[in-house]
């Protein structure tokens, strides 16, 4: 039987704020806990409460309190649509795997002669992307829709406006059967005609050819079906690619992305490899000092997790490293940090080869992740948080789908209708509705706490007998009972039953 344990250390006053550089008057403040061991169930909790961990350590911030509220996003993957750019993205990756060349106006980032280009390329898919906008398959696919056989007003009494499948159908008919007046604009009208005028005399030439007994009303039946057809081949030729094909390898490719999903804590890939591209992504993106991203830190972070591995509908689930290996070369261009949870999946971090920027690799991995979640059959992708204020962080409200945590309900809301709207106003927000009843202050009672105190092996117990056991030292006892129902009413009742707590 798996079960969570933890070390809770309160609150975190005054980190430094790496979005705003500490120019904003508030200071960063959160709340933090170090896990022993965390079931995926309890880190789903958490994170739908507005959690995050990273490697073993979880913190929430404080919202009210903190100069860059970081709200809790997740993309519902049902919902998710490409858009432009990301298909931009794809088919970027897509022509450079097909040709293996490197866009000539992305050269001097490829080459890391402005990391800071490829970073902002990075980070911002959507933002300051310079080239020309080729015609997307949604465009062109619009303007085939357009040129399908008109038709407007009503069709066989009742039928919508519309230039659809079943419109065409319905043409046939009356093409047939002489009924069918059409209520069409006059140009449409008279393209329809024409048209229809070259397929009977195809559908007569049919007939006269294939000899006696042919008749011509089957013989043009046939032909408007035939043209129909040609016509249906033609709009899912044009039609906009779905993630799914627009993620399957080019015919022909010169390269190949071979991508493998390993667990972190098994240490069965290559640590070493991942450490080397660790570096030089935090390097060059982010300015680190070899120092800030030694093995240690790198494992610390990334590597460690505690995370405990359980098997749902025949899969593991847990903490994994989705690496991005490009073939034939066998070289490490990308990892994915990505944790794997009962409902949803939930993105860690993501590090790449610096000389692969002009990629867009974080949306891209974001696109793989996704991708992913809908393979596991789970309806969300979480993204860790989402700063409005922040640039950086702008791609992550670029994906269809994307909802917010209400910091007071811990309920989720369309971060483009509901979100944004209240966003550009205020730095933090509440988005539920008001008559929805606060989660954030809602006493969670302390009696089914199991709690230690103290570092070392000190065994856990009820926190009824913690109190008797305290009950000849007042001043420590209610330092606990403050401390314990600061805990309850932060983790949640749910898991305020199952979390064992520490207190040191
Ligand atoms: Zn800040």
């Amino acid at each position: 039987m798996s079960y969570s344990e933890c070390t809770y250390h309160g609150e975190q006053e005054s980190y430094h704020c790496g979005y705003c550089e500490g120019k904003k008057q508030k200071s960063r403040c959160t709340h933090g806990a170090s896990f022993s061991t965390l079931t995926t169930e309890d880190y789903q909790s958490l994170m739908f409460r507005g959690w995050r961990r990273s490697g073993d350590y979880c913190y929430k911030p404080v919202m009210r309190e903190i100069c860059c509220p970081q709200y809790t996003i997740r993309c519902d993957v049902g919902r998710y649509r490409l858009s432009r750019s990301h298909r931009r993205v794809l088919r970027r990756m897509n022509e450079f795997l097909h040709s293996g060349e490197t866009p000539k106006a992305n050269n001097k980032a490829a080459t890391g002669a402005s990391a800071a280009t490829a970073s902002r390329q990075a980070n911002n898919s959507n933002i300051g992307e310079s080239r020309p906008v080729e015609t997307t398959a949604a465009a062109s696919a619009g303007a085939s829709a357009s040129s399908l056989p008109p038709v407007g007003g009503d069709v066989g009494g009742g039928a919508k406006v519309g230039a659809g499948e079943a419109d065409l159908a319905a043409l046939e008919d009356g093409a047939v059967s002489g009924r069918g007046r059409l209520r069409l604009g006059k140009a449409r009208q008279k393209r329809w005609e024409r048209r229809l005028k070259k397929l009977r005399a195809t559908a007569a030439a049919a007939a006269a050819a294939s000899g006696d007994g042919a008749d011509p009303e089957t013989s043009l039946k046939a032909t408007l079906s035939a043209y129909r057809a040609r016509r249906a081949a033609r709009a899912a030729a044009r039609a906009p690619k779905s993630l799914d094909q627009m993620l399957q390898p080019p015919a022909e490719a010169k390269h190949r992305l071979r991508v493998v999903l390993l667990p972190s804590a098994k240490r069965e890939f290559d640590s070493k490899s991942e450490h080397s591209l660790y570096e030089r992504y935090q390097m060059r993106i982010h300015g680190d000092s070899k120092a800030d991203c030694d093995y240690r830190q790198f494992y610390r972070f990334l590597c460690k997790s505690p995370l405990v591995y359980a098997k749902r509908n025949n899969r593991w689930i847990g903490s994994f490293h989705q690496q991005y290996w490009l073939e034939p070369e066998n070289r490490l261009i990308m990892v994915g940090v990505v944790d794997i949870l009962p409902d949803c999946t939930s993105s860690v971090y993501v590090f790449y080869d610096p000389d692969y920027a002009w990629l867009n690799l974080g949306t891209y991995a974001a696109l793989r992740e996704i991708q992913l979640t809908k393979q596991l059959g789970l309806p969300h992708y979480c993204m860790g948080y989402y700063i409005h204020d922040c640039v950086k962080m702008r791609y992550k409200g670029a994906f269809e789908g994307s909802e917010l945590l209400c910091p007071e309900t811990y309920t989720w809301h369309c971060l483009r209708t509901v979100c944004a709207p209240k966003l550009h106003l205020s730095g933090y927000c509440r988005f539920a509705p008001s008559d929805v009843p606060d989660a954030i202050s809602a006493p969670v009672p302390v009696s089914e706490l199991q709690v230690a105190l103290g570092h070392g092996s000190a065994n856990f117990m009820p926190y009824s007998q913690m109190e008797r056991m305290l009950s000849g030292r007042p001043s420590l006892l209610a330092m606990l009972a403050e401390l314990a129902a600061e805990f309850a009413r932060l983790v949640g009742p749910e898991c305020a039953r199952r979390i064992r707590v520490r207190f040191c």
